[in-house]
């Protein structure tokens, strides 16, 4: 299978950007070099002090139109998404609405700073507390959600007064222009927000952290890089925020509603075909209801239809050709390793980067599969019978992003939630995202939090003055 684009290659200084689903050129960008990095700073630090000077409620408005706006264009951003990464319409059409949200949600939020007042135990003197703009803000974003993670960073940082350079991923970098366009057109001014497509990540990213004015890193993607940024983001201590990798558990108890289990699953595992950092990625059944369970998520998975988002198809292509291998490889592995195949989709007769979604059972808990990222269509399961050595197996992972637990007694399920180290549990749900709650992870699954009250405090500084008062 080719993995050459069909149209003309790209031209001198731009990259083509390919739809995964038929490996045909989408359109051509300008491939942004180390001067156009520093220029897209020097354009976010001349706009900074006007832009956060502005009244709060004026940045309020700015953003209240931008949530309008995505919303006006929901069809046509879903188109864009889905050509570019490859996803179908209806999760495209999820992203767009789910994006848009994060600029209503820190609208409302743009005008409650924060602030707090307190006196000195010894009397006389008080604190005045105020939350003040971070100040050049640089947003690196991933190509699995080329939409909502862009505006899960944009709307807190220009909802605190910050100005912003924000580098999508080569692979899906035609929607963060598009959120730019309606942006301007919402009222932002020229400088604040900077995109900066470029096949040169690392050189962009790092001419960032190393220049004085940018005072703040927001990165999405993979804990690897994520390592490699706060490395370099500690030579100048630049205020750092971390949404990493996952390893998310979904737990299944032999009380559940399997109905409502499997209904959940087949949200939490196959949304986004899978490429999701909150992707159930192992399964953890008991064993009265294992084969129950398996059952019935291969009658619910051999119904998905596999295909170009252009043809209606519920999965969508990988990323890409390496995703693919990757995918294959892990499969591979966990049936080397004594799992079997317990059910399997279709693959579509079509050129792009395509996994069948695939059951696997009896995967041994300690198999490989359980304890790496999948990112795809790949559900394995294993069982238990005893709670505590589960929840042991559940937490023995470096990861910490998100978990499921499916149980039908709800204090057992509340417990079931708290002994899981994630930073965040759906029970008895199989989606967590939501831009009013902390989106974030434990140990290297990230630093700092998106969406809520706390995204607007990850692009603040807190000030306080001392003021003696006779
Ligand atoms: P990635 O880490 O390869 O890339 C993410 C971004 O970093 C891209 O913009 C990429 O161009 C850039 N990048 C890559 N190498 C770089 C370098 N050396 N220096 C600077 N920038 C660099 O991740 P990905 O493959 O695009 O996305 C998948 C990963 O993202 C998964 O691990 C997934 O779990 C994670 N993710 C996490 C969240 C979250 O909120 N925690 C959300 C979505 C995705």
């Amino acid at each position: 299978m080719t993995t050459t684009p069909t149209t003309a290659p790209a031209l001198a200084g731009t990259f083509a950007v390919e739809d995964p689903a038929t490996l045909e050129v989408v359109d051509h960008v300008r491939d942004h070099d180390l001067a156009d990095a520093r220029s897209a700073v020097d354009r976010a630090a001349a706009a900074l002090r006007p832009w956060a000077g502005l009244a709060p409620r004026v940045r309020s408005e700015v953003l209240r139109r931008a949530h309008e706006l995505m919303l006006r264009d929901r069809d046509r951003l879903a188109g864009l998404i889905a050509a570019e990464n490859g996803k179908s319409l209806v999760d495209a059409a999820g992203e767009v609405t789910y994006a848009a949200e994060f600029f209503r949600w820190f609208a409302e939020e743009a005008v409650r700073p924060g602030g707090d007042y307190g006196e000195s135990p010894a009397g006389g003197t008080r604190t005045v507390v105020r939350h003040v703009p971070v100040g050049v803000a640089a947003l690196v974003t991933p190509w699995n959600f080329p939409a909502a993670m862009a505006t899960r960073k944009l709307a807190p940082a220009l909802a605190a007064g910050c100005t912003v350079v924000l580098k999508p991923a080569a692979e899906t970098p035609l929607t963060a222009l598009a959120v730019a366009r309606l942006l301007t057109e919402a009222g932002v001014p020229d400088g604040v927000v900077n995109v900066v497509p470029t096949t040169d990540a690392a050189g962009v990213v790092g001419a960032w952290l190393a220049d004085e004015r940018v005072r703040k890193i927001s990165f999405t993607g993979s804990t690897a890089v994520g390592r490699l940024l706060l490395r370099q983001a500690a030579d100048r201590v630049v205020n750092a925020s971390m949404e990493l990798g996952g390893n998310a558990p979904f737990i299944v108890t032999e009380d559940a509603d399997l109905d409502a289990a499997v209904a959940g699953a087949m949200v939490a595992k196959f949304r986004n075909g899978g490429q999701a950092c909150t992707a159930a990625n192992r399964f953890y059944v008991h064993s009265d209801v294992a084969f129950d369970f398996t059952a019935r998520i291969v009658a619910e998975v051999e119904k998905l239809t596999t295909g170009p988002a252009a043809d209606g198809c519920a999965i969508g292509p990988l990323i890409s050709r390496a995703a693919v291998e990757r995918v294959e490889r892990a499969v591979a592995d966990a049936v080397a390793e004594g799992a079997r195949v317990a059910g399997r989709g279709v693959l579509p007769e079509a050129p792009g980067h395509f996994v069948a979604p695939t059951v696997l059972a009896d995967v041994p808990a300690g198999a490989a599969i359980m304890r790496e990222e999948i990112f795809g269509p790949v559900l394995p399961i294993t069982t238990w019978s005893e709670e505590a050595d589960m929840v042991d197996l559940v937490n023995d992972t470096e990861y910490g992003l998100a978990a499921y637990v499916y149980a039908g007694d709800l204090g057992r399920a509340m417990r079931l939630g708290e002994q899981v180290e994630a930073g965040m549990v759906g029970v008895n749900r199989g989606l967590v995202s939501d831009p009013a709650a902390p989106f974030g992870g434990f140990k290297q699954s990230g630093l700092g939090r998106e969406g809520a009250r706390d995204g607007l405090r990850e692009f603040q500084e807190t000030q306080y003055l001392s003021v003696d008062w006779p």
